[in-house]
């Protein structure tokens, strides 16, 4: 709570400093003072956490499929997370369009664009075959050189099993994944103890050369970001959780709360696998067997908190260049801020990041993520928080519907004490 904390005053901070300069009649100040330090500061704190998404995804995704054991059981609880993962992302997605098409935050700041690109460019091939094809890399080192987070993914998955397989003749690379992944979790710590001064450097940047009106819109954009978070939990998760996973939602969210706070302490959905998964286990009474395959999973794959703030964003700035959404194009966001969302890791900063692959298969310009980069860093606080609800709800749902075949002494013995 403490990282938090920090973090709202960095913003604080920063936007009271962004006022002033955007106050000043002398120009020159701001430029100076952009260019000198609140830039490069900014970038290097992006690019830190860029450095760590392509290992992460990698050692948690192999580590997750190494502890789901044999293939059948990987095929079938896999089958049944994806698609409760898919699905709920997609709910997400359309709760977040819908309530921005009805409130229209982009259409209140009265942002000047007149200085921003034009919304044009080509329009990517995101049809479902390809997709699919593309997910299989033909070159794992240049998957990972270019960052393409589905084929590191399908490339992890068979490496997470080939190792699985081999049993003791992989031993080394057993603890090589093991310790990759203690490795990437603690350089995230490390990192994130530059977020007050990340945030407080990319917000003063932002509100620096837009101005109050940038503010207003601003929040009406985060205001919308946030009320989609909330009837997202409370209804899908609820709903899923009492219906599906037949356990009370309020106990569910009573339990899961510290890690929701944790979450929205680091912004990590990586960094908090630990405590989600702990929790999970003995709170929830999910089976080890489970939670240590659905909870990394779902930090990889599933992100709804993101996909809702993907798709508010991308409405934002639709209606901040004055283009109107056709029925067709929103479909394509819907999908697209799926795929997004499945290749967001789990690491602070990065679904702002894959929001360029949503604005460009809808052909809005990808300078537009300007306009929101300034609170985005609250805005990862409270949809990691979503993100990790979602997966435990999800193991929650697949240990429901896996108690007639993990028998229960199994259960019993994988259950921590
Ligand atoms: N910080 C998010 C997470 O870890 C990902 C993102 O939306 O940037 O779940």
């Amino acid at each position: 709570m403490k990282e938090a904390k920090r973090v709202i005053w960095g913003l604080l901070i920063g936007i009271a400093l962004g006022l002033v300069l955007a106050a000043l009649p002398d120009k020159t100040i701001y430029e100076k003072l952009n260019m000198y330090a609140l830039q490069p500061i900014g970038t290097i704190f992006l690019n830190l956490i860029k450095m760590l998404v392509v290992p992460i995804v990698f050692f948690s995704i192999s580590l997750g499929v190494m502890g789901l054991g044999n293939p059948k059981e990987l095929g079938r609880v896999g089958g049944k997370a994806i698609g409760f993962f898919l699905s709920t992302t997609a709910v997400a997605i359309i709760i977040a369009l819908g309530l921005a098409l009805l409130i229209k935050p982009g259409e209140r700041g009265n942002f000047q664009t007149e200085g921003l690109p034009k919304a044009t460019g080509e329009i990517p091939d995101t049809s479902i075959i390809n997709t699919i094809v593309g997910m299989f890399p033909t070159n794992p080192i240049t998957a990972m050189a270019e960052g393409n987070m589905l084929q590191i993914i399908v490339f992890s998955v068979f490496v997470g099993f080939g190792i699985t397989f081999l049993g003791k003749k992989a031993a080394t690379l057993r603890s090589f994944i093991e310790q990759g992944n203690d490795l990437m979790t603690y350089l995230i710590t490390l990192v994130m103890k530059m977020a007050p001064l990340g945030a407080f450097a990319l917000i003063a940047s932002a509100v620096g050369s837009l101005g109050l009106k940038s503010l207003q819109a601003m929040f009406a954009y985060m205001s919308i970001v946030v009320l989609s978070l909330i009837v997202h939990s409370l209804f899908t998760y609820g709903s899923a959780v009492s219906l599906i996973g037949k356990m009370n939602p309020f106990f569910f969210f009573k339990k899961f709360a510290p890690v929701m706070m944790f979450a929205f302490s680091t912004s990590s959905s990586n960094a908090t696998l630990p405590v989600a998964m702990q929790t999970a286990q003995r709170e929830l009474k999910v089976p080890r067997s489970v939670s240590s395959f659905v909870q990394p999973l779902g930090a990889t794959i599933n992100m709804d908190g993101t996909a809702i703030m993907q798709g508010v964003a991308t409405v934002f700035i639709a209606q901040v260049y004055n283009v109107d959404l056709t029925p067709g194009q929103l479909a394509t966001v819907v999908l697209t801020a799926v795929l997004a969302s499945v290749g967001t890791a789990g690491v602070p900063g990065v679904g702002l990041v894959m929001l360029t692959m949503v604005l460009q298969s809808v052909n809005l310009p990808v300078e537009g993520i300007a306009l929101i980069i300034g609170v985005d860093r609250l805005l990862d606080m409270m949809r990691t928080a979503v993100n990790v609800t979602g997966d435990a709800a999800c193991a929650v749902i697949v240990a429901k519907s896996e108690e007639g075949n993990l028998k229960d002494k199994e259960v019993e013995d994988e259950r921590y004490a």
